[in-house]
C-alpha cells in the first residue's frame, strides 16, 4: 500500500485528507492556530516525504517527518502539521485493519468519557455574565465545569480579586457535586497564584491550570509544591522530551499534550505513557469540536489511568454535518466512536461545499 496524495485544507479545522493506491482515505487534523501556515507546512515540506510511502508504517514515518523537518519547528508549526497528518495515518491503519484506533492502541477502557465543559471568555465578562453561562452548560447536562481567564496580552495579575469572585459566584452554582475547574491561562504571578490558589482551595476546587506564565517551570514548580489542588499544565507543550521537562521541573500533578498540537496519535500516546510513569493525571487539552476530540477519545479511552474528566468546549453543527455519524454528547459524557479508525466518515461532497463557502 502506497501514499498517492497528501491534501491540507486550511478551514477551520486545518483538515489533512491522505490518499492511497487502494482507495482508502485517511483524515487529520492540525492545530487551528493558523491554519495557512500549517496547511502550507504539510503541502510543502511534509508531502514529498509521504508520497510512496506505506502509510501503515505511523511511527518510521512520524520519525522520518520530525527528522527531516526538525530545523523547521520541533515546538509550534512543526509538531502542528505533523499531527494532523499522523492521525490521518492512524485513521488509515484502523481502516485497514477493520478495527477502532483505541483498540489498536492496547483496547477501550470505557465506552463513553464524562466531559468537562470548558468555558473561556473569563477576562471580558462580569461574574453573573459567566455564571449565566455555566447555568447554561449545567441546563445542556455537563457535570463538569472549568472556567477560564484569557487574558490576550494582559498577562499578569490583572484583577485577582475580581477573578476569585467570579469563581466564588460559578462555585455557588456547581454545588460540592460538580468538580469546577479554574484556568489563569498563565495570568498570575507565582505568589498571586499561590495566594489565589489558597483561597480557590478554601472554596473547593478540582484542578488549578497555568496558574503562571508557561516558560516558567520553576514558579509552577512553587506553586505546585504551596498548594494541594492538582496544577494542570501542557497544552504549550510538543513532544515527550518537553513532557519529560514539564514533569521533573514544573512538577504538575496533570499533562495536558493536545493531539492536534504535539504531533498527533503517535506522540501523545507516549507522553501518556511516560505521565503515567510518574504516576501522572492525564487529560488532554481538547479545544477542537470533531477530528481532534475523537483523535483523543481514542487515546484516552484506551488509557487504564485517564479517568478524570476530559475537556469540551461543544460541538459545532456545521461540522457534525460533515459526518455521517457525528459525535454523541449526551448527558456529561461523549461515546467513544467504535467503527474502524477515527470512526468518523467524511461527507467529501459536503466538504467540497464547505470549501467552497469559506
Ligand atoms: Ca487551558
Amino acid at each position: 500500500m502506497k501514499i498517492t496524495d497528501v491534501k491540507a485544507t486550511p478551514m477551520r479545522p486545518c483538515l489533512v485528507r491522505i490518499y492511497t493506491d487502494e482507495g482508502v482515505m485517511g483524515i487529520g487534523e492540525c492545530s487551528p492556530m493558523n491554519t495557512t501556515v500549517i496547511a502550507h507546512f504539510v503541502n510543502t515540506a511534509l508531502k514529498p516525504l509521504l508520497i510512496g510511502e506505506n502509510p501503515l508504517e505511523t511511527d518510521k514515518l512520524w520519525n522520518k517527518m520530525i527528522s527531516s523537518t526538525y530545523k523547521l519547528g520541533v515546538q509550534g508549526t512543526q509538531p502542528e502539521a505533523i499531527a494532523g497528518v499522523d492521525i490521518a495515518l492512524w485513521d488509515i491503519l484502523g481502516k485497514v485493519a477493520g478495527l477502532p484506533i483505541h483498540t489498536l492502541l492496547g483496547g477501550c477502557y470505557r465506552e463513553k468519557v464524562l466531559m468537562y465543559a470548558s468555558i473561556g471568555g473569563g477576562s471580558r465578562m462580569t461574574s453573573a455574565e459567566m455564571a449565566k453561562r455555566v447555568e447554561s452548560y449545567l441546563d445542556k447536562g455537563f457535570k463538569a465545569i472549568k472556567i477560564r481567564m484569557e487574558w490576550g496580552f494582559a498577562r499578569q495579575d490583572v484583577d485577582p480579586a475580581k477573578d476569585l469572585e467570579m469563581f466564588r459566584q460559578v462555585k455557588a452554582l456547581t454545588g460540592d457535586d460538580i468538580p469546577l475547574s479554574f484556568d489563569a491561562n498563565n495570568g498570575y504571578s507565582v505568589s498571586t497564584a499561590i495566594q489565589q490558589g489558597r483561597k480557590f482551595e478554601e472554596l473547593g476546587i478540582y484542578h488549578f491550570e497555568e496558574p503562571v506564565a508557561q516558560y516558567d517551570y520553576d514558579g509552577m514548580a512553587a506553586v505546585a509544591d504551596a498548594l494541594d489542588v492538582p496544577i494542570a499544565a501542557g497544552e504549550h507543550e510538543y513532544t515527550r522530551w518537553q513532557f519529560r521537562d514539564l514533569i521533573h521541573q514544573a512538577k504538575v500533578d496533570i499533562i495536558q499534550p493536545d493531539v492536534v498540537k504535539c504531533a498527533g496519535i503517535s506522540e501523545m500516546h507516549k507522553i501518556a505513557v511516560l505521565g503515567s510513569v510518574y504516576n501522572k493525571h492525564f487529560v488532554p487539552h481538547q479545544t477542537q469540536p470533531t477530528i481532534g476530540t475523537a483523535a483523543n477519545l481514542h487515546v484516552i479511552s484506551a488509557l487504564q489511568h485517564a479517568t478524570r474528566p476530559q475537556e469540551y468546549t461543544g460541538q459545532n453543527p456545521q461540522l457534525d454535518e460533515l459526518f455521517k455519524e457525528p459525535l454523541v454528547f449526551e448527558d456529561g459524557y461523549i461515546h467513544v466512536p467504535q467503527k474502524p479508525g477515527l470512526g468518523l466518515e467524511l461527507d467529501e461532497e459536503k466538504l467540497r461545499k464547505l470549501i467552497d463557502s469559506q
